[in-house]
């Protein structure tokens, strides 16, 4: 779909999938004005095909577009997209448990010319979908981080509550640090005083304290350079349900450490699209490692995974209307 100042949205299209011819001047290319959704298409058991929460992706791309400068796509053509894609292409969503289609909307600045004094005039916001399995190798597997105090991902007044490409390149090289020393994501930090636990990489952190009757959650608060998780928006929801007190409240890295030394802390996990729920187990750092309970996926991790699961793939019935039957 194409958007230009004097005629707003118009030529909504199906292509076939393919290259996208772009003059080398194309704004997006110089001065990064891209933003992007991520969100999946789930096959239920009587054959339909449906999306979670699709309606917060489309409002969460909309603040993304009134941070860069980008004009906001109505929700009708964000969810209109995903239905005529998958009108089209719904036999690539697997029948395979675990499996589904991701979705990839994605909005950049197409205006050509080399002058940096206003935000683009012309943008193209296009969508495109690749069928996917687990996030991590190795399905649940629990995960190794690394709290990342060479480098941060967002500072406070900056674009770390955008889905914003560039926040994404910044990230690859802790990305990488992280790779070097054995772990399998970044952990980031605030940028102020390099202490206070903000996400992940691609995801949202939530860590559990207590156990059994006795255990609650917390997640980092939205402070503005974090990602609004969706997925991390909807466990907040299902926690108190299923008798798990949620908060969102400040962790830093040395309660982190104290905490699971002593033994309070008794699971951490990540939780977003693409990653759905993955336990965390081992976390390093500038100041050694330790492990998180007996380093074996912990049973809020696994009851809220399941229930998660099991609404997104339509086992569970959804009485908060988060399910949308989109094929
Ligand atoms: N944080 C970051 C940086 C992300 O890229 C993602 C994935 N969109 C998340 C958190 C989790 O968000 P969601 O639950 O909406 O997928």
């Amino acid at each position: 779909i194409r958007y230009s100042e004097d005629k707003g949205w118009y030529d909504a299209r199906l292509e076939p999938y393919g290259p996208i011819p772009l003059d080398p001047a194309t704004a997006a290319l110089h001065y990064a004005q891209e933003i992007f959704e991520g969100l999946k298409a789930y096959r239920h058991p009587d054959g339909s095909i449906a999306c979670f929460r699709p309606e917060a992706n489309a409002a969460r791309l909309n603040r993304s577009a009134r941070r860069m400068a980008m004009p906001e796509l109505p929700e009708e053509l964000f969810t209109g997209a995903i239905e005529t894609l998958l009108e089209h292409d719904g036999d690539w969503v697997p029948t395979k448990a675990d499996n589904s289609l991701y979705l990839r909307p994605f909005m950049f600045a197409t205006d050509v010319g080399l002058g940096v004094n206003h935000p683009s005039r012309n943008y193209l916001f296009i969508l495109i979908a690749s069928p996917s399995g687990s996030y991590f190798s190795g399905g649940v597997k629990p995960v190794t981080v690394w709290l990342s105090e060479d480098y941060t991902r967002a500072a406070p007044g900056g674009t770390g509550e955008a889905k914003f490409a560039g926040n994404y390149a910044a990230s690859f090289l802790a990305q990488a640090q992280a790779v070097e020393k054995g772990c399998d994501q970044v952990v980031w930090l605030d940028a102020v005083e390099h202490r206070w636990v903000e996400e992940m990489g691609g995801m949202n952190l939530c860590f559990v304290f207590g156990s059994g009757e006795n255990a609650r959650i917390l997640t980092p608060g939205l402070t503005g350079t974090l990602l609004p998780g969706i997925t991390r928006d909807s466990l907040l929801k299902l926690a108190p349900e299923l008798g798990i007190p949620a908060e969102e409240g400040r962790i830093s890295t040395e309660q982190w450490r104290e905490a699971a030394a002593s033994g309070e802390l008794t699971e951490v996990f990540a939780c977003g699209t693409a990653a759905v729920i993955t336990p965390v187990a081992h976390v390093k750092g500038s100041q050694g490692e330790f492990q998180i309970g007996d380093g074996t996926p912990g049973p809020v991790t696994m009851l809220l995974r399941d229930e998660l699961v099991g609404l997104q793939y339509g086992h569970r019935s959804d009485s908060h209307g988060w399910v949308r039957r989109l094929g």
